[in-house]
């Protein structure tokens, strides 16, 4: 069955899902869209050439009247801080980025699904969901599926035991006040805090920080991340398509979890074709329920501060 990806926003971000979607194969046509053509359009010269070394898939640059027959648009559009602008400044401005593109894709009768990347992730993710009319189950954040992957890797590391074989999640918000879940980190059943040996709490206390702070690190390192939000993104997509059901922790409508209601949020879901069909309810200890409540109160107080018509 054919399938049709539409990317909008082709930085590395965009870029780098493309590329993991030529090696990959998940999709069987690729549109990329930016404000920038020419960018987009150079983009998708350079991912053909790569095709007799990769996945017979279709690529070419576009326009929003490809929207109205993709399966998924996956948002990576965003706009830089300026000099001396405020986050709640440049909050408000990706909004109205994504004011006009939500606007575009919907005058073309899109039925898909939104899959998010542009930050701060979760309040854009609600922003979608508010500004398209969409039902929650179909606007999807990447969420913390990017601060997931970076936790199972170091706690792997640290013991020496393939990353995809350790159960551990991170939730709450993409950023500062994400929330590690040591009640329920396991390898083959075991709790993660039985691992004493190799995850002293000084080492536990480290590899949360590092999963913490990794954007900041890596963007004075090399000025952005991307390669691995473009496998997690791909992961996401994959289980949409296959419709494999898989437990993503991605961004989406908390109603009544813990308390919190009428916000997006990174928590464990089922995604298939019809997206977030349903919510993980964890047993959080009394600690992680407070910093997950923490979390909501962060992004509802800057959510309250914008303008979100449709
Ligand atoms: P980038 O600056 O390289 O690319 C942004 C692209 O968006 C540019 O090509 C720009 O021309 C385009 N754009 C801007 N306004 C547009 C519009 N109105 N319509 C169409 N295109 C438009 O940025 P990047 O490094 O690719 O990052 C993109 C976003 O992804 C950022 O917000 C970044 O913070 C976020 N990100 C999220 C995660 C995550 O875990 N969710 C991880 C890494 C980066």
């Amino acid at each position: 069955m054919p399938h049709r990806i539409v990317i909008i926003g082709t930085g590395l971000v965009g870029t780098s899902l493309a590329f993991a979607l030529t090696i990959q194969g998940q999709a069987s046509e690729i549109v990329l869209i930016d404000k920038d053509k020419d960018r987009a359009k150079g983009h998708a010269i350079d991912l053909n050439h790569g095709l007799p070394f990769a996945q017979p898939i279709s690529i070419r640059a576009g326009d929003y009247s490809d929207c109205a027959l993709a399966d998924i648009i996956v948002i990576a559009a965003g706009v830089n801080q300026q000099p001396g602008e405020t986050r709640l400044s440049l909050l408000q401005r990706n909004v109205d980025v994504f004011q006009e593109i939500i606007t575009k894709t919907m005058q073309e009768n899109f039925k898909g699904i939104f899959l998010i990347a542009t930050n701060p992730v979760d309040i854009l993710s609600y922003a979608t969901y508010r500004l398209s009319g969409f039902p929650a189950t179909r606007v999807i954040g990447s969420g913390t599926i990017l601060d997931t992957a970076r936790f199972r890797y170091l706690l792997g590391k640290n013991l020496d035991i393939d990353p995809r074989s350790i159960h551990a999640m991170i939730i709450g918000e993409h950023g500062d006040s994400e929330v590690p879940v040591f009640s329920t980190a396991n390898v083959a059943g075991l709790p993660i805090k039985q691992f004493k040996d190799l995850l002293s709490e000084a080492t536990l206390k480290t590899i949360v920080d590092d999963v913490r702070l990794a954007a900041y690190e890596i963007i004075k390192l090399k000025g952005a991340t991307h390669f691995a939000i473009a496998l997690g993104l791909s992961r996401i997509i994959e289980s949409i398509l296959k419709n494999q059901n898989s437990v993503l922790t991605v961004s989406t409508l908390l109603t009544d979890y813990a308390g919190i209601s009428d916000v997006y949020l990174g928590i464990p879901a089922i995604v298939n074709r019809q997206g977030v069909v349903s919510i993980i309810d964890l047993p959080l200890d009394k600690e992680e329920r407070q910093a997950l409540i923490n979390s909501a109160n962060i992004l509802k107080a800057q959510i309250s501060s914008l303008h979100l018509d449709k």
